[in-house]
């Protein structure tokens, strides 16, 4: 059964909103939103008030490219209580490009080729559906083929 169905006129809604630049369709690049601390040039994702390095609170936001390596991850094989995730899916650590660290699930993708190291771009994928019809995505790491 595909999970990628979507009905006409439903829209794309963030997971949560303010997190990244939300993309007009899915699997398309998501750029994440967040801060960089321009005392010490430490980013962040999300964006903090305060540098965690240095405490100055001279941030300012930036959109972070949608591209890292995975530095480490784990296969998830059980079902989690209220995780609209069905296992087995792999949870990874995403060191980006020109950013932070973050966490993310691995999508488009059979969760036990995934190995440190691997290349990934995060894209818009479908969480779930809401009461309204619209399509929530959030943003996940879908590994990069080499060519
Ligand atoms: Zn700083």
């Amino acid at each position: 059964m595909s999970a990628s169905a979507s009905s006409p006129g439903a829209a794309l809604k963030p997971l949560r909103p303010g997190m990244f630049r939300l993309p007009d369709r899915l699997d398309a690049p998501v750029q994440l939103l967040g801060g960089r601390c321009r005392a010490c040039g430490e980013p962040f994702f999300p964006k903090r008030t305060y540098c965690a390095a240095c405490t100055s609170g001279d941030q300012e936001d930036v959109e972070f490219a949608p591209s890292g390596v995975i530095e480490t991850f784990t296969i998830v094989r059980q079902q989690l209580p209220g995780s609209a995730m069905v296992p087995p899916y792999a949870i990874v650590r995403v060191k980006l490009d020109d950013g932070p660290g973050i966490q993310t699930v691995a999508t488009n993708c059979d969760p036990e080729s995934i190995r440190i190291g691997d290349r990934v771009q995060l894209v818009a994928h479908r969480v779930m559906d809401d009461e309204a019809g619209n399509t929530v995505v959030s943003f996940m790491a879908q590994p990069v083929k080499p060519a």
